[in-house]
C-alpha cells in the first residue's frame, strides 16, 4: 500500500497494513508504537483516515496534552497491575478514537 504519512503519534515511516482471513478488511497499523485504526472494507477510505488523522494539528495537540497527563501520572501510586494496565488501555483508547474519528462537522467547537 502506498502514500502512508508516519505515524502521527511515534513518526514512524513503516506502517503496516493487515487484512483479515477472508481479504475483505484490512486496517493500518504502527509496529513501533501500536497505533491502530479501525477495520475499513475499503483500502482507499482506509488510506484517506490515515492521512487525514496524520495532517490533523488539532488532534495531535490533544495528543501531546494526553501525554503529558499520562506522564504526570505517579506511577509509584499504582497499588496494582490492575489499575496500571486499566488507565494505560484507557488513555490507549482515547488516542485510537482521535486516530479513527471522523473529523467535526464545520461550525463545531467543543471549546
Ligand atoms: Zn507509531
Amino acid at each position: 500500500m502506498n502514500d502512508l504519512l508516519p505515524c502521527p503519534f511515534c513518526g514512524d515511516k513503516n506502517p503496516q497494513t493487515y487484512s483479515d482471513n477472508f481479504g475483505q478488511f484490512s486496517q493500518i497499523v504502527c509496529a513501533d508504537c501500536e497505533t491502530e485504526t479501525a477495520w475499513y472494507d475499503s483500502e482507499e477510505e482506509l488510506v484517506a483516515v490515515w492521512n487525514r488523522r496524520a495532517d490533523d494539528e488539532s488532534k495531535a495537540q490533544e495528543m501531546r496534552k494526553l501525554l503529558s497527563e499520562f506522564a504526570a501520572f505517579s506511577i509509584s501510586d499504582y497499588k496494582t497491575l490492575d489499575k496500571l494496565c486499566k488507565d494505560y488501555l484507557a488513555l490507549k483508547k482515547r488516542a485510537r478514537t482521535l486516530l479513527t474519528e471522523q473529523p467535526k462537522a464545520t461550525g463545531e467547537n467543543n471549546d
